[in-house]
C-alpha cells in the first residue's frame, strides 16, 4: 500500500488551485480521479477531472463495493473514489492526491490512518469564499447559495484534519502546501 494526500475544503476555498500547483511542482504525485453523476463543466474533461457516470451506472457500483468512499454530495449529485483508482496509482509506485468535499476527507483519513496526510483548505471568510465562486462562474444563484450555506457546516470539520491552512494569499498557500506535502513523502 502506498501512501495518499487529502486535501478537502468547503466548495471555492481553493482545492483545484492548490491541487493543481502540486502536480505540477511534485512529480511522485498523481490526482486521484473520482466517479460523479453531476453534469460535465465546458472546461473538464471526462477521465482526467472526473469519470462522469449515470447515476444508475453509479448505484451499480456501490451494489458491488467498488468504492473507497462514496458521497451524495449535494441533492442528487453523487461523488466517489473507486478502489481500483487507488490500485492503478499505487501499481505506478505514485502517491494518491485526492481532491474531496470534507466528509470523504475524514473517511478516507479514518481508513489509511498511517499512511495519509489530511489538510483542511480553509476560507479566509465566507463573504471571501462567496466571492471567489461567483468570480469561477461555475455557479447559478441557485447552486451558489447552496455551497455557500453547505460551506458553514463544512467549516466544523476543520479540526478533525491532520493540518489547516488558511488559503488568503495564493502564494504563500502554495508555498506552505509544497513544504508540508514534501515533508510528508520524506517521512517513513
Ligand atoms: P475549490 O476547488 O475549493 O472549489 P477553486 O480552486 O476552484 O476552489 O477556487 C475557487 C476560485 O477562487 C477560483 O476561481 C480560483 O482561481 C480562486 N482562488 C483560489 N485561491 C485563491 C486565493 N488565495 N485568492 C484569490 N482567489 C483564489
Ligand atoms: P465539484 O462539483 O465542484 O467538482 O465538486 C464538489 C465537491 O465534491 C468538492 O468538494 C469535491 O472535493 C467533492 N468531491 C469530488 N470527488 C469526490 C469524491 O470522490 N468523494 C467525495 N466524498 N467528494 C468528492
Amino acid at each position: 500500500m502506498g501512501k495518499l494526500i487529502i486535501l478537502s475544503a468547503p466548495s471555492g476555498a481553493g482545492k483545484t488551485t492548490l491541487v493543481k500547483y502540486l502536480l505540477e511542482e511534485i512529480s511522485e504525485l498523481t490526482f486521484s480521479i473520482s466517479c460523479t453523476t453531476r453534469e460535465k463543466r465546458p472546461n473538464e474533461v471526462n477521465g482526467k477531472d472526473y469519470y462522469f457516470i449515470s447515476e444508475s451506472e453509479f448505484k451499480n457500483k456501490i451494489q458491488a463495493d467498488e468504492f473507497v468512499e462514496y458521497e451524495e454530495v449535494y441533492n442528487g449529485r453523487f461523488y466517489g473514489t473507486l478502489n481500483s483508482e487507488l490500485e492503478r496509482i499505487w501499481n505506478q509506485g505514485k502517491i494518491v492526491i485526492f481532491d474531496v468535499d470534507v466528509v470523504g476527507g475524514v473517511n478516507i483519513k479514518n481508513k489509511f490512518p498511517t499512511n495519509s496526510l489530511s489538510i483542511f483548505i480553509a476560507p479566509p471568510s465566507l463573504e471571501i469564499l462567496a466571492e471567489r465562486l461567483k468570480n469561477r462562474e461555475t455557479e447559478t444563484q441557485d447552486t451558489l447559495k447552496t455551497r455557500v450555506e453547505k460551506a458553514e457546516l463544512e467549516m466544523s470539520y476543520a479540526n478533525k484534519f491532520d493540518k489547516i491552512l488558511v488559503n488568503d494569499d495564493l502564494e504563500q498557500s502554495k508555498k506552505e502546501i509544497k513544504s508540508l506535502v514534501l515533508e510528508f513523502i520524506k517521512s517513513k
